[in-house]
């Protein structure tokens, strides 16, 4: 056995081998993976095989869809079978809401390329005759859904990566891995230790303990799951007799997945009634076991399964395969460098090894050989969970998880498991005061307060909730007096150091503001996208607070700590410093009510130490509101006093509390965008309008740099704009696509409802040769034609004077 290799992959489940073979692909061939057993001796070998591309995000679906179309260019390469079936599927809705889902879904994947179709209850009944369509309001077809060999296809990666130069050890248990001075790793196994450059952790169902010899907390948890196959069903024996293959059929409201095996069926639930595995850890006697069977557990799923596909009844059961696989609480797979780890990576916590093994190894080995993936992939990187996850969280969001598999996701959605679980001292007086919480990053933030009869829950909906009215009520609060309510889900950051100034120069792609100033600037990748957007405020020339979005924590430490150097400290200090934001015409009355300074010529983007009250303050003069507003942050031990003290003098001057859903649509009226939505690493800072934040002229060679200039000089293919759309009672919430004579030519990147313009507003890309004022497009919006206008003046404070004024 070598014992040197650049890259040692643990685990040899289908997503180890599908790493190794990516890696090979991208033209890393001195590498290598250790599997304990045989190949698959995880989960892999008892799957179901099933593949399909439908996922709530856009982008782990588009990678499912790489994986899928990968099998048949695995096959060429090796000459070995993946067992492939690729027979189609249809994913049943039995109520609106489950088929608004499909409809939104349908829309997305028009601009992704993907074929699916919309189709009736009695088309459904052609395509997949076993089913009883009664009470079904109509499905979602997919070409591409299918089924393979799982045992196949991992041997089919290991071929094509041996192909490439990697080697495999089967029967090569590692026991260790220890980090050396360098950032290299010392991998010991049973067979001796091999010196890596970079560790993959793939252990699947070990993953939480191969992680623990690096003192590394996965957030994952293996679920019991099962599946049963059929004798011969004489439908599908007959339909085999015309040369036909049955599709495979989702079944959301019966939470089952079926599909033909054989002369039969099969057919795997997520029942209600689940049952997490191992939480103690997964033993390592642990094999190509499978459990106990338990029909209980899925009495009520099998009896629900009888109705929907009665030819089920007739068949006897041949065959039951109950076996554990991981999730992680969210469950997307837990991908990338472990943030503040040195060549550590993670490839585990993939619950659809076949649906989307394909994607997470391309995205991996991307991320290796190229230091940066092709996508964004936040919805899978490992660092969408901050070091304040634990497995008291971890276990009830995965078993939620595992639940809602197959529910209807809203996009207002707020999952109760596992909650609260951080807040900060404001918890109980917002609560007293109506507020309705929302979850972010794991922290308690309000989306609205709820007064008089206003609903105390907000019902997950497609269309404009129940919270509307309350949310005009905090609105038209705001822009007419003052508003109130917490920084907490901003990310904070301390950037200290006698070279702050020019490490931040380096980092930051825009300028970085003089004393007591503040400036916006985007961060870049190396290739020109765009992975942050931050507000820089200087202190002192040796120490700037950074802000930035709340849930990118995680990613942006990793980033700063990547690049650190010895002339500065970093500190992410975003649950020390706390405080509130107010905003509206009254916010300067407030303040100035509040303290002993002098505020009278605090400028637009100024930010100062003032004492509000008692409490000591950074006081930053900026609003997301798109209002006159001030940010103000202090130790959260003095919080309830700063509370106490603003409070008071509000009531003098109207002052509303108001919540997350509030600041979504505020933020609508100056056409302000959004982390994630249309803030992300899928777009460049050209193509956001985010250039106009880069300072060209500094004489930095920032991160990015080259790529922004290429794309200045070249002009960005497309363009951020905003759009009014003459919505009905559904608004646009992200990815519906944009026509324009007949063709899809863009898609949408959020949306909502401006309660003080009284207007539909959405946010999206087109192509820049068709960017022009009152362009007329339309939007489909839950499979409805929506006339919309590109609208280039702000709904509200167009010449910026009551923010700067
Ligand atoms: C009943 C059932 C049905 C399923 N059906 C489907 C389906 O239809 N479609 C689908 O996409 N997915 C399905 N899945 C999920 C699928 O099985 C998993 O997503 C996939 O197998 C995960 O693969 P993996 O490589 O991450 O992990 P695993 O398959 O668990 O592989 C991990 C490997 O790491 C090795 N290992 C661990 N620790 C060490 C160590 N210390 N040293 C060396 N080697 C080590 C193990 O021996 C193992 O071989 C199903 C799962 C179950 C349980």
């Amino acid at each position: 056995m070598k014992t040197t290799t650049r890259v040692a992959i643990i685990g040899g489940g289908v997503v180890g081998a599908s790493v190794l073979y990516h890696l090979t692909k991208l033209g890393w061939s001195d590498v290598m993976l250790l599997e304990r057993s045989e190949l698959t001796s995880g989960s892999t070998w008892h799957a179901a095989g099933g593949f399909h591309t439908l996922n709530g995000d856009t982008n782990m679906a588009a990678l499912q869809g790489y994986t899928i179309r990968l099998y048949k260019e695995l096959e060429e390469i090796t000459g070995m079978s993946c067992g492939l079936h690729h027979v189609g599927g249809v994913t049943l809705a039995d109520n609106q809401d489950r088929f608004d889902m499909l409809l939104a879904e349908r829309a997305k994947h028009r601009f992704m390329g993907l074929e699916t179709e919309i189709v009736s209850p009695e088309e459904i009944k052609k395509i997949a005759p076993v089913t009883n369509i009664d009470g079904i309001v109509g499905g979602l077809y997919d070409p591409l859904d299918g089924h393979l060999d799982p045992s196949g296809t991992t041997h089919a990666y290991a071929k094509a990566a041996r192909m490439g130069g990697a080697t495999i050890h089967t029967h090569t248990m590692v026991v260790e891995t220890n980090q050396r001075p360098d950032g290299t790793w010392d991998v010991v196994t049973d067979k001796g230790t091999i010196h890596a450059e970079h560790v993959v952790n793939a252990g699947g169902l070990w993953a939480r303990e191969v992680g623990a010899m690096a003192g590394i907390y996965f957030p994952l948890h293996p679920m019991e799951h099962q599946y049963l196959v059929t004798e011969d069903v004489p439908m599908i024996v007959d339909m085999m007799t015309d040369g036909q293959e049955h599709p495979h059929v989702m079944d959301p409201a019966g939470e089952s997945y079926l599909r033909q095996e054989g002369r039969g069926l099969c057919i795997g639930f997520y029942e209600q009634t689940c049952r997490p595995w191992a939480i103690d850890g997964t033993p390592w006697s642990f094999g190509q076991d499978l459990l106990q069977d338990d029909f209980d557990k899925i009495e009520d799923s099998i009896n629900f399964a009888y109705k929907r596909f009665p030819d089920l009844e007739k068949a006897g059961v041949k065959n039951v395969i109950h076996g554990p696989f991981t999730f992680a609480p969210d469950g997307n797979p837990l991908v990338g460098p472990i943030p503040g780890v040195r060549n550590y990576w993670s490839a585990c916590g993939v619950m659809a090894g076949f649906s989307q093994g394909g994607g997470v190894g391309l995205m991996l080995a991307q991320w290796m050989v190229e230091g940066e993936c092709e996508r964004d992939v936040m919805a899978m990187d490992v660092a969408r969970f901050g070091d304040w996850i634990s497995p008291g969280y971890t276990l009830p969001k995965v078993i939620e998880n595992y639940q809602k598999r197959f529910s209807v996701s809203y996009p207002n959605e707020e999952l109760p498991a596992a909650r609260p679980n951080r807040t900060t001292p404001m918890y109980d007086v917002f609560s007293r005061m109506g507020a309705v919480w929302g979850q972010q990053f794991g922290l308690e933030v309000v989306n609205y307060f709820a007064t008089g009869d206003e609903p105390t829950f907000e019902t997950p909906s497609f269309r404009r909730s129940d919270a509307f009215d309350a949310t005009a009520r905090e609105v038209a609060g705001v822009r007419s007096a003052v508003g109130i309510n917490e920084v907490h889900n901003f990310g904070k950051y301390l950037i200290k150091g006698a070279g702050a100034r020019a490490w931040l120069d380096r980092i930051m792609a825009g300028r970085i503001p003089q004393l007591g100033r503040l400036s916006l600037t985007p961060m870049l990748s190396e290739k020109g996208k765009l992975i942050g957007d931050f507000t820089v405020s200087c202190l002192s020339e040796e120490e700037f607070q950074l802000t930035a979005s709340y849930g990118a924590q995680a990613f942006h430490m990793r980033w700063f700590l990547q690049h650190q150097d010895d002339s500065v400290s970093i500190e992410n200090i975003t649950d020390k410093r706390n405080g509130f934001q107010i905003a509206g015409p009254r916010a300067r009355d407030v303040l100035a009510a509040c303290t002993l300074s002098d505020i009278s010529d605090m400028k637009f983007m100024d930010v100062r130490k003032i004492t509000i009250g008692m409490t000591d303050c950074i006081v930053q003069r900026v609003s997301y509101t798109g209002d006159l507003g001030y940010e103000m942050y202090c130790d959260p031990m003095g919080q309830r006093a700063l509370w106490n003290t603003l409070w008071a003098e509000g009531q003098k001057h109207d002052m509303v509390p108001f919540g997350m859903r509030a600041m979504m649509s505020l933020r609508l009226d100056k056409f302000f965008g959004s982390w994630m939505a249309e803030f992300s690493p899928d777009y460049t800072a050209a193509e956001t309008g985010m250039d106009r934040f880069i300072s060209f002229k500094k004489n930095t060679a920032f991160i990015g740099r080259a790529a922004a200039e290429a794309e200045r000089d070249a002009g960005a293919a497309r363009q951020l704009v905003s759009f009014e759309v003459d919505a009905t009672d559904a608004d646009v919430q992200g990815y519906e696509p944009i026509w324009l004579d007949g063709d899809v030519v863009g898609f949408c990147t959020s949306g909502g409802y401006s309660h003080h313009a009284g207007k539909s507003i959405a946010f999206g890309f087109l192509p820049t040769d068709r960017v022009a004022e009152g362009l007329a497009v339309e939007i489909e919006i839950l499979g409805h034609m929506r006339a919309a206008r590109v609208v280039t003046t702000p709904l509200f404070d167009a010449d910026g004077a009551r923010m700067r004024g």
